[in-house]
């Protein structure tokens, strides 16, 4: 059949041009955030927005739509499992999401997103939710809006997930997500009542940046990032930035009066990036090429910042490098105390400095109160009441002001709701995983105690990397694990280092 053949080359050619020029956006996205001058910033939104312009006429255009279903029709997609069938099944995905919704609906979401967020930046710097609230209550009417032209099967805020996590469902989601909440509040709990304090206070000593910047690129090397294909650069909320084979770009920021920030960080954006460099050069720009799912994605960040970074075999290795790099900062602290300075778990306000445990608990309470606020059983004036009682009922603190409360995340205000339930997602899945890595290569402490990571690397690669968007992220820890996904994982990880380091 040479003519459905040829339909799918120009499908494929047609794509690729479309990554090509996602990717030369990604390139100005980076620089907008590493580089750019102050004044050049209105050029660049412009720059931004034709690019966007062009990939989504491109893409969403009758062509396009004819064919795919010319493919859909043809014996090309016999085998489903086939490269052909796998890249015709998730562009059609991507593509009826990208015509359902008008372009009147997706320009007015954009221009009411930029005037929320700085609506919520402002309302933020005073703590004053009343000056957010008719901002998100508008976002919420055209998110509404949004999932109605998107379709779903059982509740409005499926719609909206499946643009973060692809075929994951909400009834899913709340079914894990309960079972990993009461056995996660009461393990927090027990850890509080039992007394012992991490000495944090090492971390918070003067750790100088350029020292920090040697010692963190050394790590990522180590741990296997090609920096022939990707850089380090310095930024304010760091990233990582996939833009093409060969080109992975790490973020940071550093901190001289704290080791974590930019440490910590630089493991978890390098766990995107080896994600990102593990995806197959001659795949570019199709499905196949992308990573499945943004829940996938953390897993990977995830598994190296806490998983790896934080564990006692890691610091077998790394702890002699780290007191030479830091002498004066690490005089008199031993291997023990530095560790358990990287593990302290305590009920904090702000999530994006929560520990690894508390975190998800913050997911779990944005996760409810956007489902309850989309559906409209909660509303938007109630919701820092909301918010501060169920901080107390996890956490058991409650915060003094919004602004370390309800106000504290930029997602809402930029339209993103269904995306915070990925980030407990990626520590469900990285657990999950890990537990079959150690499974499958037998001691894996062993070999990263010996700071030989290769192993760990080419399970990933070979599990999950290089698949591309072959399988929907609940197929492949299926695949991998034999399991559907489950919090049984993550709650062995976070009991075992409870019983480590609290005793409990
Ligand atoms: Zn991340």
């Amino acid at each position: 059949m040479p003519h459905t053949h040829t339909s799918y080359l120009e499908l494929i050619k047609t794509v690729r041009e479309i990554g090509m020029l996602k990717s030369v956006a990604g390139v100005l996205n980076w620089d907008e955030h590493t580089q750019l001058p102050p004044k050049g910033t209105e050029h660049r939104a412009t720059q931004v927005s034709l690019l966007a312009k062009i990939i989504h006429e491109k893409f969403s255009s009758a062509h396009v739509g004819h064919l795919i279903t010319e493919m859909e029709a043809s014996d090309l997609l016999h085998d489903p499992q086939s490269d052909a069938a796998v890249n015709v099944r998730e562009l059609r995905r991507d593509y009826d999401r990208a015509v359902r919704v008008p372009s009147s609906l997706v320009q007015e979401i954009s221009r009411v997103a930029v005037l929320a967020q700085s609506a919520w930046a402002e309302a933020r710097r005073k703590s004053s939710y009343g000056d957010f609230q008719p901002f998100l209550a508008r976002i919420l009417d055209l998110k509404r809006e949004e999932a109605e032209c998107v379709g779903y099967r059982t509740c409005p805020y499926d719609a909206l997930l499946d643009e973060y996590e692809p075929g994951e469902t909400t009834a899913n989601l709340n079914v894990v997500f309960a079972s990993l909440r009461d056995k996660l509040v009461a393990l927090i709990g027990r850890i509080g009542a039992s007394g012992r304090k991490t000495p944090l206070d090492i971390l918070e000593r003067y750790y100088p940046r350029e020292a920090q910047e040697k010692f963190a690129r050394m790590a990522a090397m180590k741990i296997g990032f090609d920096f022939q294909a990707g850089r380090l650069d310095t930024t304010v909320h760091p990233f990582c930035s996939d833009l093409g084979p060969g080109d992975t770009r790490l973020t940071t920021r550093y901190d001289e009066n704290y080791f974590g920030d930019a440490f910590f960080g630089v493991m978890h954006e390098a766990g995107h990036g080896l994600y990102d460099q593990g995806l197959k050069p001659e795949y570019f720009g199709t499905p196949l090429g992308e990573a499945i799912s943004l829940g996938i994605h953390e897993s990977q960040s995830r598994t190296w910042e806490n998983l790896v970074g934080r564990s006692g075999v890691f610091w077998k290795h790394f702890f002699p490098l780290v007191k030479d790099a830091f002498p004066a900062a690490l005089a008199g602290v031993s291997e023990e105390q530095w560790v358990f300075a990287a593990n302290d778990i305590r009920p904090s306000f702000i999530r994006v400095e929560a520990d690894e445990a508390t975190y998800n608990l913050h997911i779990l309470l944005r996760f409810e109160l956007e489902q309850a606020l989309l559906h409209e059983d909660l509303q938007a004036a109630d919701l820092p009441g909301a918010w501060n009682e169920k901080m107390k009922q996890y956490l058991g603190i409650v915060p003094l002001d919004d602004a370390h409360g309800c106000l504290q995340d930029i997602h809402w205000s930029m339209g993103a709701i269904g995306y915070f339930p990925t980030y407990t997602l990626g520590n469900l899945y990285a657990a999950q995983f890990f537990e079959q890595a150690q499974a499958d290569l037998g001691d894996l402490d062993r070999q990263i105690a010996a700071g030989n990571f290769a192993p760990l690397l080419a399970w990933l690669r070979k599990n999950i990397h290089s698949h591309g968007r072959r399988y929907s992220a609940g197929q492949l820890v299926k695949k991998i694990t034999g399991k559907e996904l489950s919090s049984e994982p993550l709650l062995k990880h976070l009991g075992k280092k409870a019983r480590e380091w609290y005793g409990v």
